[in-house]
């Protein structure tokens, strides 16, 4: 039997905006989201998010023309107007979607026509990568608007997104659509992109509906014993998680605006900066991933700074040592969890309780109304502690792939459950660990990384026969590898260099190769033609002893 949380929720069916503003209540006027290099000129309340929510949301619709379902790509690093643009977008029933400011224009033009979008905003420095890839797209220029958190010129024709909105009056009458009980599971709010469990990335469709109860449930989590979605009062969180990424989406955006929680808005993670930020804003907690845990315990900078106000860290989108974990703990006295997620799950589904601490390196329980079964290669439940594919059910899981029913047919079995391509075991508490991950993906410093992906990039390399990316693993992180076969005319002609330059320039840094090429006589393939990753594996495994 599927194991069921022990906590059941009320999860309210209605529009994200109408979740967050009630109607009849009144919005507070209190800094929400706070630049965190001009705090005192750059900040928003919740007051000022309503405002522009409505405004951008009424603009795209009425001035843009955009209908139901539209979709809307956003380009740019963090700051505090990504919400504006995320809720905005999302409340007027349209669509928004995320793209990483690191990719390279190919990476930009995938995303451009694989999610159809009609408008795309864009930080006004990215303005150069957008407009090249929306040529190699074609997607017409006049529908790219620079996006910033502050009226700006217009740039190689782009105007500024402020240009055409509607004035305070007309923004202040439009109401957005309600889309109570049934359109709230049935309409797209974001397409965030993950690769699932196989395959080249594809766009998530994360409804109305999923977005209220992650929020809730999550918070519920964090918040035991006390059962209320109520922010503790004199929390500060850091918003340095990107928010193109689901992770980032819920905490920095979706949690703090429900939790009123003051977050200072960091353009993207940098050191020193996340350090002397901390200690400026005194912050609290904060929501991250392993390879900055691996930072708090090994860099010397870290020791330079107070961050004596930090009390609480969550540590998700990766696998994290508990020696590490503790380590952490230990050294700034204060409490490490971790959560469990995937972009399909909207974000997360096991969380470690807010009353409870852990040293042992648990994902925790399973969230409010969600259900989990641990699966063996036969389809069969596992018994409790043995290891078994984690597979979910509950509402904050995906409406499924955008356009993919292939994808769909693979990822979901009958009764609805995800299969989520990562091996957990559970204790007889129902806590659970996190301890493989049989899909192909790679995770960098947290990031996404589909072979597939790698794989298309090196075949489209005329000496290239035949190539398999696998993740090489070391202590705390992956690094992407491949195995070639080269065509015989290029044999002692190319080399693994070369190729590895090929990659690297037509990706985004965190895909880069950096745990080599090597050249193979052949890629074991099964008899239908897939690659077999399993043995992929073992020879990485080979290659990382070597090392
Ligand atoms: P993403 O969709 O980018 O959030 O990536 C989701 C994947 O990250 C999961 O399917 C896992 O493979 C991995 N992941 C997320 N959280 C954890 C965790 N706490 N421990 C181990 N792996 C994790």
């Amino acid at each position: 039997m599927p194991q069921r949380s022990q906590y059941n929720i009320d999860i309210p069916s209605t529009n994200i905006l109408s979740y967050l503003f009630p109607e009849n209540s009144i919005p507070s006027e209190k800094p929400l989201w706070i630049d965190s290099v001009n705090p005192n000129s750059k900040s928003l309340s919740p007051k000022q998010l309503r405002y522009w929510c409505k405004r951008v949301g009424h603009g795209l619709r009425s001035r843009y023309g955009l209908q139901d379902g539209d979709l809307v790509l956003m380009l740019s690093n963090n700051h505090i107007f990504i919400p504006v643009a995320y809720l905005g977008v999302a409340g007027a029933g349209l669509i928004f979607s995320g793209c990483n400011p690191s990719y390279t224009t190919r990476e930009i033009a995938r995303q451009i026509t694989d999610s159809c979008c009609k408008i795309i905003l864009v930080e006004p420095g990215l303005s150069g990568v957008a407009l090249e890839a929306a040529q190699a797209a074609s997607f017409p220029t006049k529908n790219i608007l620079l996006f910033s958190d502050a009226p700006c010129d217009s740039q190689s024709g782009l105007l500024d997104w402020q240009t055409a909105l509607p004035d305070t009056r007309e923004a202040q009458s439009w109401r957005w659509p309600p889309l109570t009980g049934k359109c709230s599971a049935d309409t797209v709010a974001v397409l965030n992109y993950s690769s699932g469990t196989t395959g080249l990335p594809k766009g998530v469709m994360i409804s109305h509906r999923n977005l209220i109860a992650n929020v809730e449930q999550s918070i519920f989590m964090r918040n035991l014993p006390e059962s209320s979605t109520a922010g503790q009062q004199d929390e500060r969180w850091l918003g340095f998680l990107p928010l193109y990424h689901a992770y980032g989406q819920l905490w920095t955006i979706l949690a703090a605006c429900r939790m009123q929680t003051p977050c200072y808005m960091m353009s993207k993670f940098d050191l020193m900066a996340f350090l002397s930020n901390i200690q400026k804003y005194r912050i609290t907690h904060l929501q991250t991933a392993p390879p900055v845990i691996v930072m708090l315990a090994k860099r010397p900078e870290c020791n330079s700074f107070d961050l004596s106000s930090l009390r609480n860290i969550v540590s998700g989108a990766a696998p994290l040592a508990n020696t590490l974990q503790n380590e952490v703990s230990d050294k700034y006295n204060l409490r490490i969890v971790q959560t469990y997620g995937m972009t399909e799950l909207t974000c997360s589904t096991l969380h470690v309780p807010g009353n409870l601490d852990d040293r042992s390196g648990s994902v925790g329980l399973i969230d409010p109304n969600d259900e989990v079964k641990l699966l063996d290669n036969q389809g069969r439940e596992v018994a409790m502690g043995e290891r078994g594919e984690v597979w979910v059910r509950g509402p904050n899981v995906c409406m499924g792939y955008w356009r993919n029913p292939t994808a769909n047919a693979e990822t979901f079995d009958s009764d609805g459950f995800l299969r989520t391509g990562d091996v957990a075991v559970r204790d007889d508490r129902g806590w659970y660990w996190i301890v493989d991950r049989i899909k192909e993906l790679i995770k960098v410093k947290g990031f996404q990384v589909a072979p597939a992906e790698l794989e298309a990039v090196l075949l489209e390399h005329p000496g290239v026969a035949d190539a398999a990316v696998v993740g090489l693993k070391g202590e705390h992180e992956e690094q992407p590898m491949a195995y070639v076969t080269l065509k015989t005319e290029a044999l002692g002609k190319l080399s693994e260099t070369a190729l590895r330059e090929w990659v690297n320039a037509k990706v985004a840094r965190h895909k880069h190769l950096t745990g080599g090429v090597y050249f193979v006589d052949i890629i074991p393939k099964s008899p239908s033609g897939k690659i077999q990753r399993m043995t992929m594996r073992t020879w990485a495994a080979e290659k990382a002893k070597e090392m």
